[in-house]
Parts: structure tokens; sequence; C-alpha cells
């Protein structure tokens, strides 16, 4: 572990690092001025080797020790370091400056040897413990990021899942009602997907879910649009402030990317390749009505694409709440 001596006597230096030197502790730097020890507190943070011990003279002639201590705590990066002040002056008062202003421990001159050493020992221990806990912090941090983002994602498309989706609509709902902007809902489910996997097996289903998944990405523009999978073989996409054209333009990117992308179905009676059929609607959110009708409504006009010949959208609006109330 390093320390860093802060003293301006080069023999008090030397009788420091042959003290310390003797009980194992190699890695040791000096500094003379307040400016010398920021420095190399900064250089050393930067290299990611930060100082893990500043050992501060509390009785250099040239700088006040106390506002030494101060400007290395007014660092956040080097709030963490501990500092022991070595002093003269083992009046309360001085100690309690010294620890008001952030030292950790102190030790009283002349020094002794094995006191010395001891609160060296106790100070990088407390540090080594600190350090561990910053890690583990860090590494819980990370991997409470990650479980947020798995619990919202879908493991074989990558796309948002019906969690993400069903909580996402929600709050588009409110937020699109309070604007008086139209919320567009497309439902997707792709034709004849059972005789797709009949046919070239559940491995290359899974392929061909994730393909229409990525297609789908690519027909939204905005980046407050939600592309989720609704489950099974079902897609679903939220666009919030977009009306009837919008939503009808965006599915028709959706048939005109799967076309591009050509995905071969040998057994679909609608086209020779992968095709979806497309229920779009969209409407103001009121107090009257709610997502779930939304939902209806695009599910319904999914229901017509299907019945009309697959490979193709429709549309139906949010109900009018005067034929909901009736
Ligand atoms: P339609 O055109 O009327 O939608 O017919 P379809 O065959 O697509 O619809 P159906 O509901 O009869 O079949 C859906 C199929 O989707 C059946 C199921 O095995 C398959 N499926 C659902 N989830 C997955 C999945 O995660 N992977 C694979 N490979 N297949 C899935
Ligand atoms: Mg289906
Ligand atoms: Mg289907």
């Amino acid at each position: 572990m390093k320390i860093l001596i802060f003293n301006d006597s080069p023999s008090t230096v030397s009788q420091l690092a042959i003290i310390l030197n003797g009980a194992g502790y190699l890695n040791l730097s000096a500094a003379t001025t307040l400016d010398e020890t920021l420095h190399a507190l900064s250089l050393a943070a930067k290299a990611e080797a930060p100082i893990d011990l500043v050992l501060l003279d509390l009785d250099i002639a040239e700088t006040d020790g106390i506002a030494a201590i101060l400007s290395i705590k007014s660092h956040t990066e080097f709030q963490d370091i501990p500092i022991i002040a070595i002093t003269q002056d083992d009046s309360s008062t001085n100690l309690d400056r010294a620890f008001a202003a952030g030292a950790s421990d102190y030790i009283v001159k002349p020094l002794g040897k094995t006191e010395l050493r001891a609160r060296v020992r106790s100070a990088l221990q407390l540090r080594r413990e600190m350090i561990k806990r910053m890690m583990r912090e860090r590494e819980l941090e990370r991997l409470a990021r990650k479980l947020e983002r798995m619990s919202n994602q879908d493991g074989l498309t990558g796309l948002a899942n019906r969690r993400c989706f069903d909580d996402t609509l929600v709050c588009e709902w409110v937020r699109n009602g309070r604007n008086d902007q139209s919320l567009g809902l497309l439902m997707i489910d792709i034709d004849h997907f059972k005789q797709y996997n009949d046919a070239l097996g559940h491995v290359n289903g899974d392929g061909c879910l994730y393909s229409v998944a990525e297609a789908l990405k690519k027909s939204v523009r905005r980046p407050g649009d939600l592309v989720a999978r609704y489950g099974g073989e079902e897609f679903a996409i939220i666009l919030p402030n977009t009306d009837y054209n919008g939503a009808k333009a965006v599915a028709d990117n959706i048939h005109e990317n799967l076309a591009k992308i050509g995905l071969g179905h040998p057994d679909s009676t609608v086209a020779a390749c992968v095709t979806v059929s497309i229920g779009v609607a969209s409407g103001i959110p009121t107090c009257d009505t709610s997502p779930e009708h939304l939902l209806q409504a695009a599910d319904s006009a999914l229901y017509q694409a299907k019945d009309s010949g697959r490979n193709r959208t429709e549309v139906m609006n949010l109900p009018d709440p005067d034929t909901l109330q009736q």
C-alpha cells in the first residue's frame, strides 16, 4: 500500500522511512509543501494507484497543518484517504482541530517506533476494508442495474418484455392524456408462424422471431417509441404523440422492412416470405377510457387484418367515450 509523507524536514522523513521500511512498508513517497502533496495525490489517483495513507506533520513552518488537512479533504477524490497527523503539541485544542479538519489519527513527537508502526498498521487495515466495501458496493450496483435491465427485457429478442410494455402503456396513457395528444398502439402478429416452426423447426423459429424484432426496431424513429414482445409470436409498439396517420405509417414501414429482409417461409399461404398482420389503434386518452380500450381496439383491428387475408394492416380508433357509457 502507498504511503505519502508530508514533512519539510529531511531528517524526519528519513527517520520515518527507516521505521516504516523496517515494518515492510516499502512504497513510500515524500512531499515538503502542500502543493507537492496535492500534486502527488492527484498523480497517483490518475494512475489508478491512489495513495492509501498520508502522514502529515502539523508543525511545518511554512504551512498551517490544519489548513493543509482541510485542503486535502476538500477534494472529493481524496476524502477517503486517511490522514495521520504528527505533532509536538498534544493539547486537546490542537488535536480536536486536527480531527475536526479530517485527520483520522495522530502521533505525538518524539516518534516512537512501536507506536508509529501500530497506528500505520491500523490505518491501512481500515483503508483495506473500506476499499473492499466500496468494491462490493460497486459490484452490487452493477448487478442491480443488470437485474433491472433483465427484468424489463425479453431474453430472446432483446426487446422490451410484456412487463415493461404494460408499465409503459399506463405511463404514456397518462402523459399523452395530460398533454391532449394522441397515443398510437400497434399489435403485430406473425402470419402462419406455427407452420414456419413445423416446417423449419423451433430453433429457426426463434431466429425468425429475432429477425422480425430487428425489422420492427428499424421501423420506428422516435426515441420515445417502445417496441415490445407481447408474448409468443406477437409484438406491440407504443407510439406516444402519434395519431392515426403516423401509426399507420409505422405499420407500412414494418411491412416494407420485412419484405426487404425476405425471410423465406416455405409453408405460408400468404407470401413466399415471412409476413405479419398489424392492428393499429390510436386516440387521445380521456378519463372515460383506459389503456385496455386502446389494447382492445388494436386487437380487434389485428383480428380484422387476419380475417381479411393477413399480411396487411387494419386500423381502429379508440372507442368514443359516449359509446362506452351506453
Ligand atoms: P396466424 O397467422 O393466425 O397468426 O397463425 P399462427 O400459426 O402464427 O398462429 P398460432 O397462434 O396458431 O401459432 C403461433 C405459434 O407461435 C405457435 C407457437 O409454437 C409459436 N411460438 C410462440 N412462441 C414461440 C417462441 O418463443 N419460439 C418459437 N420458435 N415459436 C413460438
Ligand atoms: Mg398469435
Ligand atoms: Mg401468428
